[in-house]
């Protein structure tokens, strides 16, 4: 039951981060009316739109023309359904990583990691396509977890500010040293957030396997010659890749890098 509820909240929400993430970078304003097809401009009624079974029932294309519906909504609807339980059933192992959350009601950390999720998913996706971070996503979520971090009355807040400032600060340097070919500001800015969610030593963690995760990736890519060494990869997705990880394995991977004999 609670499965299920979580999975269709997951796929109503993916629905809207689809939407988001379609419309920011093309400054399409999010209350601009109903979605429309991309080929023929027609309004898709909400019978239509119906998260995940809408796409499914009308085997992916535009009831009005019969062309294909881009395949992204869909699997943007699919992966927030999945991701909500998995994020829920991962609740405890997310807490004790996130050690400010301690004081924190149960729902207040559940609702925090939801809310994370999604912005992250959404960053995730336009830095993907678009490369680049919208400034108000990183910030919103700097400012929830600052409010949050203050609410518990953590004596640390200063302590967790200050390893998302040196996060960033590295990533900046890499900016400066690699003349932003290496990294963009919005990694910058995006490390700054999430720097300060982990603190000392996950942090450290999460930069290591943002940049193993980035550097797999590609070289698998140079491997099938989908990219070339001096090619621009967008870096936002590793960190909020990694940052996953970290977040749910955070301190079996720091067991493991510092026991071995
Ligand atoms: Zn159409």
């Amino acid at each position: 039951m609670a499965l299920a509820f979580l999975f269709l909240l997951g796929a109503v929400v993916g629905s809207f981060v689809g939407a988001l993430t379609w419309r920011w970078p093309r400054k399409i304003s999010i209350r601009d009316g109903r979605s429309r097809c991309p080929h023929c401009k027609h309004v898709i009624g909400w019978y239509d739109n119906i998260p995940i079974l809408s796409y499914l029932l009308l085997r992916g294309r535009c009831r009005a023309c019969g062309k294909k519906i881009p395949k992204r909504d869909f699997f943007i609807e699919v992966g927030m359904a999945l991701l909500f339980p998995i994020a829920n059933s991962l609740l405890p192992k997310v807490g004790t990583n996130i050690a400010w959350s301690v004081g924190l009601p149960g729902w207040i950390i559940l609702l925090f990691v939801f809310v994370m999720t999604t912005v992250l998913v959404a960053i995730f996706i336009i830095d993907l396509e678009h490369q680049y971070i919208p400034d108000s996503l990183v910030f919103g979520l700097l400012l929830l977890v600052i409010g949050l971090l203050a609410g518990t009355s953590n004596p640390m807040l200063f302590s967790y500010l200050a390893v998302g400032l040196g996060v960033s600060v590295f990533l900046l340097l890499l900016h400066l040293l690699t003349l932003g070919r290496g990294m963009g500001l919005g990694d910058v800015k995006l490390a700054l957030a999430l720097g300060t969610i982990l603190g000392f030593p996950l942090a450290v963690v999460w930069m290591f396997s943002s940049f193993i995760l980035g550097a797999i990736l590609g070289l698998m890519l140079i491997a099938v010659g989908k990219a070339k060494f001096k090619q621009k990869i967008a870096f936002g997705p590793f960190m909020v890749a990694g940052f996953f990880m970290t977040l749910v394995f955070g301190f079996q991977i720091l067991d493991k890098l510092f026991s071995v004999q």
